[in-house]
């Protein structure tokens, strides 16, 4: 399907059968990350729509919109071999059509982190879900773990407009090595990727830190020179609240995230962090 107004009438048809619908937006390059997302939502909804759109406007000047991979047909075979009923995969002029000049700006948890190194990102991410979400009516909205921030601003947006969509969150796959996987993960060399296990091993051994008691600002010092010894370039490496994102809060449970770069490859990550004291 590459027009809205097909998405339109495959939504109201299915309501009008009264069959639940799930969606799961992503920018194609499908993994087994996007994969457990389709299955989840399987679980879920009575049908299911996949969208596939590499949105321009979540990217900055000088960031890999160009060389975002796109693989269109072996993401299609992907989906068909998990049972997906429909795909969307719209063009940019689809979606923006001339004279477009809608934004959407969240603030809450959009504020900080991510938004400090990439300023545009999430007027971008919001603006194309909400298009997305508004099109396709679904009950259900299934986004990653992985991308922490940006389901967090997706489901405060939802709630915020009264979109009418649930957003479901599903926990982060990885390679055996403790990578989460990524589409950007494909440009890593081999020296990169093996290096790229460190990510999530040293995000490992700063919660052991933290639950063990010791100091925010000591476990998050070391874990970032732990990352600058293996190579990175850290953006950030922050223990926020995990509902908010803001100040950890006494009692509550936390998250820690980071944005690191290996050469050219911007790699982000995150994991819970049970309550402190
Ligand atoms: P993307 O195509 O990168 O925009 O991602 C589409 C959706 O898949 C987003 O909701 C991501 O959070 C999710 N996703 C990406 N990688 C993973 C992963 N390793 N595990 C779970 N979900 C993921």
């Amino acid at each position: 399907m590459r027009t809205t107004a097909e998405l339109q009438a495959w939504s109201d048809s299915c309501r009008k059968q009264d069959r639940s619908i799930a969606m799961v937006p992503t920018m194609g390059a499908l993994h087994e990350g996007h994969l457990s997302l389709v299955d989840a939502a399987k679980a879920k909804a009575d049908a299911i729509v996949v969208s596939i759109f590499v949105n321009p406007t979540q990217f900055g000047p000088g960031e890999d919109f160009d060389a975002y991979p796109r693989t269109e047909a072996s993401d299609l075979a992907k989906l068909e071999g998990h049972g997906v009923e429909v795909v969307f995969a719209p063009n940019a002029a689809q979606m923006y059509p001339d004279g477009f000049a809608t934004s959407i700006s969240v603030g809450g948890p959009s504020m900080g982190l991510e938004t400090d190194f990439r300023p545009h990102f999430f007027a971008g991410v919001a603006t194309v879900v909400a298009k997305l979400l508004l099109a396709a009516r679904p009950h259900y909205a299934f986004f990653g773990e992985k991308d922490y921030q940006q389901l967090l601003v997706v489901r405060r947006m939802t709630r915020d407009l009264n979109i009418g969509t649930e957003i479901v969150g599903n926990p982060t796959v990885r390679e055996a090595d403790g990578l989460a996987l990524s589409s950007r993960n494909a440009y890593l060399d081999a020296d990169a990727r093996q290096k790229a296990a460190r990510l999530p091993a040293v995000l490992k051994h700063v919660i052991v830190s933290l639950e063990a008691g010791a100091p925010t600002e000591t476990a998050l010092a070391d874990g970032r020179a732990a990352l600058e010894r293996n190579g990175f370039d850290v953006d950030y490496l922050s223990l926020c609240d995990a509902e908010t994102l803001g100040a950890p809060i006494p009692g509550h449970s936390r998250r820690l995230l980071v944005a690191a770069r290996l050469g050219s490859t911007r790699l982000i990550d995150n994991m819970p962090v049970a309550a402190g004291a």
